[in-house]
This record gives structure tokens, C-alpha cells and sequence, in this order.
């Protein structure tokens, strides 16, 4: 239990604490500060409809809330907690470095709380797929008969579930034996203390440079979720860059580094032989040995195909389910039993021998091009918001999949140009529309391209907002257009 002492709860009672940010971290962030019976104050930049409710039940609490001010560090603040969103550079941030005050996060503070009976966490962040693979995880452990949740920035705030853990009865969480944590990189800048039992980096791509500063900074924040794990520290063999934040992690004595490849796998790896997952890290003899651990067909069953990168995923979280002791049995049966969330790789339905599938959560050039890598041949529907992505190296990877492409939203022009310049040949159509009804004609003019036999595949490398409210909303327009088509067809 070596750098795990938690704080005692105790001392932030009396204390000053400012909260950076409302929202789905900040109010259990506050709500639970005081309830340890600090003096908190909330700040938040923006005084909307919404804010002032939740600035209403926190004052009940007792919490003071200034809307409409983020830059100001209140008067006799002892400590700041941070929700994720914030920049490093925020003048709140600044004020407070200058002023030696310390800045926690709302994990670290989550970690801080833990008591001597807390769960261990099982760690999980990456560009892409923490989501799915947190899914993944705790549906193993729960295979294995292990208490357990998928937890953080899934959506259940840390704050929560680490003071619920104690307690029995009521709304209370847990208690739990180890639990299956999603992890962003924002919340890792500000989680310093933060030791898993183990961890993963799933991949590294270009994405929140913004926040971050530069790509460094953000595998460096990545990074920090391998320090001090105390079992293994799971990389991506196919993305060098997350072994080497292993190697300049530091962690505990006996922590293994421990590989995850869809090829064939070395020692020390979990990988993929003539469609079956094998372990070759947590066997005995790992230098002759191998595990079985499930089957491909196993990762996927309800949409009848696993997509690559789903298997990755698979084997990312088997490899932190076998770091905790869990046996194969129940790698396989929790793969089985896993249910994906809606909008990710979703199939929605097959219309003359078209398929169609929902992944409107690729919001980003690399979710795409590996949901692009799961189809044979497609056709195509991108666009939205860019974000100030390049689309070359997506089309470049992706042109000899492509019946054909259609365009949606206000970026559209980025990828249009970008088939110009690699994929000349193939057909795109262009939609000169960004209403939220511009799904349907998509759907109709994608379903034109196709060819029986094919994929037509929302995936649009581009964030919603210009034509929905996010990213569901796109999804269901998706699935409604494609119901269309089902409606004229009988
Ligand atoms: P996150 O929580 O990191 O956003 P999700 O599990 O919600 O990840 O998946 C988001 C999207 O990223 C999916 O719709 C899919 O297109 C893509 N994706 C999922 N896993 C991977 C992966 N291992 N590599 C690349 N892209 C992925």
C-alpha cells in the first residue's frame, strides 16, 4: 500500500476551497467538499438557465456559487478542485499558482477520499475507445463474480463512488472489489497521486491539442496513468509512443510491462492466433505457454462482425481483467455478455443487402479511419465540425474501401478536397445543407451508391454541433433515416 495514504477527509473540513466549474463533476465535487464540512465556493464562467438550477440545490447545501466569474480566485482560498474542462492556462489556474495554491482535479480529490477498504482501480485512457473498453473490463470482472462498476469519465463522477464505497444501504455505491476506471486526459493533468493497480494507454492521436498545449503535453498527461501501478502497465504494441510512456513511468517494484497486438503475441503479450485471444503474459511459462482466452466472434456477437479496432479493445481489457487475477473463463464469457453503447459501430439495420451502421461517436480523424478498416466496402457518410483536423491521411488509408462518399455539415469542404487530391475516382456527393434534416437526403443519396453486399457507414471524423445537438442526435437522425428507407420499402 505504499504511496496510497490517502488524505484523512478531516482536514478539509474548516478549509476554503474554491471548485473551478459546475456540471457533472463539479457538483458532486462540491457537494461532497461540503458535506466534509469545508467552506466552498463554486465558480463557473457561464450563468445559464441550467447553472442557476444547479447553483440553487448547492446553495442549499450551504455552498456559495458565483456564476458568471471563472477568473477570479476567491478571497482565502486554500485549495482549488478543478472539473476537467478547465485549461491549464485559465487565469483561476494562475492566480493560484502565483498565490502557492494547490490545484487538485476532481479524480485526484476522489483518490485523496479513498478509505483503507476502497477498491483498487483498474485504469483505462487512449485517444479513442476508453469508453468501450471500461465497458468491456467491467463486464469480464463481473464474469468472474467480482463486485464492480465502470466508472469516472463513463459518466458516474469518482467523488461519488469513492465516498459511497464506505457506506452501506441507501443510494450509497459499491462496496466493490476493484473497480474499472475511464480516465481522460484532462482529468490526469490534474490527478498527480492517482496509482492504479494497473493501467492502459490504449493509442495516442492528435486530439485537445488545444488544451493540452502540444502533442508532448498530451501523451505526457496520457502517461501519468501508469505511474505507480503496482501490477502491470498495459501498452499498445502497434503505438510505440504508449510503450514508451511505460518506460518512463514510474512504478512500483514487480510492475510488469505487458503488450497488446491484433497480430501474433510475443512474451509478455495478449494477441490474436488464427482468430482466437490468447495471453502469453499471465501464464505460467510465457516462453513456451499460451492462454486461450475467447474467440474473436466473441467480441462482437450482436452485430455478428468485430471491427479491429473492438478487438484491440478486447484485448486491452483482458489484459487489465488477467493483471487482477481474473481466470480466461470469464474473459470470454464478459466479452460475450457485453452489451456496446449506442452510436458505436451500431448496426441498425440491413435494407436490400445494404448494411447500415451507426458509428457517429468516430468524431475524430482516428476513430474513423478504424471504423473505415472494419468494412470492405462502403459507403461513406462524414462531415460536421473539423476541428482543425487534416483528412489526407484518413482518405489516403481508407480510398480502396470506398464505394462512395457523401458530405454533410459545415466542414465538408476539408474532406471534399482531400478526395480530390487521393481518391479522384470515386464518387462523392456533396450535400449543400446543414439542417438537421440533410440526414435523410445522406441516407437516400448513400443508399443510391450502394452496391448490395456493401456498408453504409456513419462515420463522420468531425464533431455534431453544427447540425445537432451532439452526437446521439446524430446517431438517431441516422437510424430514423435509415428507418425511413425500411418504411418505403414495404
Ligand atoms: P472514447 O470513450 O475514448 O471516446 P469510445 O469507446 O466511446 O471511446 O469510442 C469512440 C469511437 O472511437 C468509436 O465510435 C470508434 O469509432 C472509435 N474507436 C473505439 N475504439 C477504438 C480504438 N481502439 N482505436 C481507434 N478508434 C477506436
Amino acid at each position: 500500500m505504499t504511496a496510497q495514504h490517502p488524505r484523512d477527509p478531516q482536514d478539509l473540513a474548516g478549509r476554503h476551497i474554491t471548485v473551478a466549474g459546475l456540471g457533472v463533476s463539479g457538483v458532486p465535487a462540491a457537494r461532497a467538499l461540503a458535506g466534509l464540512g469545508a467552506h466552498v465556493t463554486v465558480v463557473n464562467s457561464s450563468d445559464g438557465e441550467r447553472e442557476r438550477a444547479q447553483a440553487a440545490e448547492l446553495e442549499a447545501l450551504g455552498v456559495t456559487v458565483r456564476l458568471g466569474d471563472g477568473d477570479t480566485l476567491p478571497e482565502g482560498t486554500e485549495l482549488v478542485v478543478t472539473t476537467p474542462g478547465w485549461k491549464p492556462t485559465s487565469p483561476l489556474f494562475l492566480a493560484a499558482e502565483k498565490a502557492g495554491i494547490e490545484v487538485w482535479g476532481d479524480v485526484e480529490l476522489a483518490w485523496r477520499l479513498r478509505g483503507p477498504d476502497s477498491a483498487p482501480w483498474l485504469a483505462v485512457t487512449g485517444t479513442n475507445g476508453k469508453t468501450t473498453t471500461v465497458q468491456m473490463l467491467a463486464s469480464i470482472l463481473k464474469a468472474a463474480g467480482l463486485r464492480t462498476a465502470a466508472v469516472g469519465n463513463i459518466g458516474v463522477p469518482l467523488v461519488d463512488v469513492v465516498l459511497g464505497e464506505g457506506r452501506e444501504g441507501g443510494e450509497s455505491y459499491g462496496p466493490y472489489d476493484v473497480l474499472a476506471v475511464e480516465l481522460s486526459s484532462y482529468q490526469l493533468h490534474w490527478a498527480p497521486s492517482v496509482r492504479a493497480h494497473s493501467a492502459v494507454v490504449l493509442n495516442l492521436a492528435p486530439d485537445h491539442l488545444d488544451w493540452h498545449g502540444s502533442m508532448e503535453a498530451y501523451a505526457a498527461d496520457k502517461g501519468r496513468i501508469y505511474e505507480g501501478n503496482t501490477v502491470a502497465c498495459v501498452y499498445n504494441v502497434a503505438d510505440p509512443v504508449t510503450e514508451d510512456l511505460v518506460r518512463a513511468a514510474d512504478v512500483e517494484e514487480g510492475c510488469r510491462a505487458v503488450g497488446f497486438t491484433l497480430g501474433t503475441p510475443g512474451p509478455s503479450q495478449l494477441g490474436v492466433v488464427e482468430g482466437i485471444l490468447v495471453d502469453r503474459a499471465f501464464v505460467e511459462n510465457r516462453q513456451q505457454q499460451a492462454q486461450e482466452l475467447a474467440e474473436v466472434s466473441d467480441v462482437a456477437p450482436q452485430s455478428g462482425k468485430a471491427a479491429p479496432h473492438n478487438i484491440a479493445n478486447a484485448l486491452a481489457a483482458a489484459a487489465l481483467a488477467r493483471a487482477f487475477g481474473v481466470p480466461a473463463a470469464a474473459v470470454r464469457d464478459g466479452l460475450r455478455a457485453f452489451q456496446p453503447d449506442a452510436h458505436r459501430i451500431q448496426h441498425i439495420a440491413d435494407v436490400d443487402g445494404v448494411s447500415y451502421i451507426d458509428d457517429s461517436k468516430a468524431t475524430n480523424t482516428h476513430a474513423a479511419e478504424a471504423s473505415l478498416a472494419a468494412y470492405e466496402h462502403i459507403v461513406w457518410i462524414a462531415g460536421g465540425l473539423a476541428k482543425g483536423a487534416t483528412f489526407d491521411e484518413l482518405v489516403r488509408r481508407s480510398v480502396a474501401r470506398l464505394r462512395g462518399v457523401v458530405l454533410i455539415g459545415a466542414d465538408r469542404a476539408l474532406i471534399r478536397e482531400a478526395l480530390a487530391r487521393h481518391a479522384p475516382d470515386v464518387p462523392v456527393v456533396d450535400l449543400d445543407r446543414t439542417d438537421t434534416g440533410a440526414m435523410s437526403e445522406a441516407v437516400r443519396q448513400a443508399t443510391r451508391l450502394a452496391e448490395p453486399g456493401d456498408t453504409v457507414l456513419l462515420a463522420p471524423a468531425c464533431a455534431s454541433m453544427d447540425m445537432f445537438v451532439n452526437y446521439n442526435k446524430r446517431g438517431e437522425a441516422f437510424a430514423d433515416a435509415v428507418g425511413e428507407l425500411t418504411a418505403e420499402d414495404h
